[in-house]
């Protein structure tokens, strides 16, 4: 899709988005931080990605942020909810991937309905607890795109067992969800999806899969 860069997860690290070579959506575990930069340098001119933004807590998705950071000279955004577990690095999640904590500091808090512009994109942030506490998707109404994190993959939801994770938070998210008319699913993990979304939403609903 024309403005969105798909770098797919590696090493048990997240996808990476780039959106407009503006926004850096997640940063992987930071392990493959080389490579990924690599990746984006060949991909597009870096000089206006200027904004980290984090769907979630976990360090899968987190643990990239201040290397990127370093490199770009970039702010990190993160909803308000999770900011205290990425300044700690208590609740990353970090040592179940064999690796000691990083933190960061979150630069600029997000909350539900904030909207964020790159030159072809208008995205708004939709708060979806459940996963974490503080757990975003990004939606795009006019080309009806969502990038869901952990909340929403191409085939099931996001874990909610774990520190700061809630079931009855996750539906309610999923059903926030399926309000929006979406085309592509890009999730944090696994493939993006296209077309049949809301069906497929409704699906999880209905079966309690959520
Ligand atoms: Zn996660």
């Amino acid at each position: 899709m024309k403005g969105v860069e798909f770098i797919a997860g590696i090493g048990g690290g997240s996808n990476i988005y780039v959106i407009d070579g503006e926004l850096l959506i997640d940063t992987g575990t930071g392990e493959y931080f080389q490579e990924t930069k690599a990746m984006i340098e060949k991909a597009q001119d870096v000089s206006k990605l200027k904004t980290i933004i984090n769907t979630h807590c976990h360090y899968d998705h987190s643990g990239g942020d201040k290397k990127f950071r370093d490199w770009l000279g970039a702010t990190v955004c993160a909803h308000e909810k999770d900011r205290k577990t990425l300044e700690t690095g208590n609740g990353t999640r970090a040592r179940l991937f064999g690796a000691v904590p990083r933190v960061v500091t979150v630069d600029k808090k997000l909350r539900g309905g904030a909207k964020i512009k790159t030159e072809n994109f208008s995205f708004e942030v939709v708060h979806t607890p459940g996963h974490t506490p503080g757990s975003i998707c990004l939606y795009e109404s006019e080309k009806k795109i969502l990038i869901s994190g952990d909340t929403l993959f191409e085939n099931g939801v996001g874990r909610s067992d774990f520190e700061g994770g809630d079931p009855a938070e996750l539906r309610k998210s999923i059903e926030k969800l399926f309000t929006l008319p979406i085309t592509h699913l890009l999730p944090g993990h696994g493939l993006p999806r296209s077309n049949g979304i809301n069906f497929y939403i409704k699906q999880l609903l209905v079966q309690n899969m959520v």
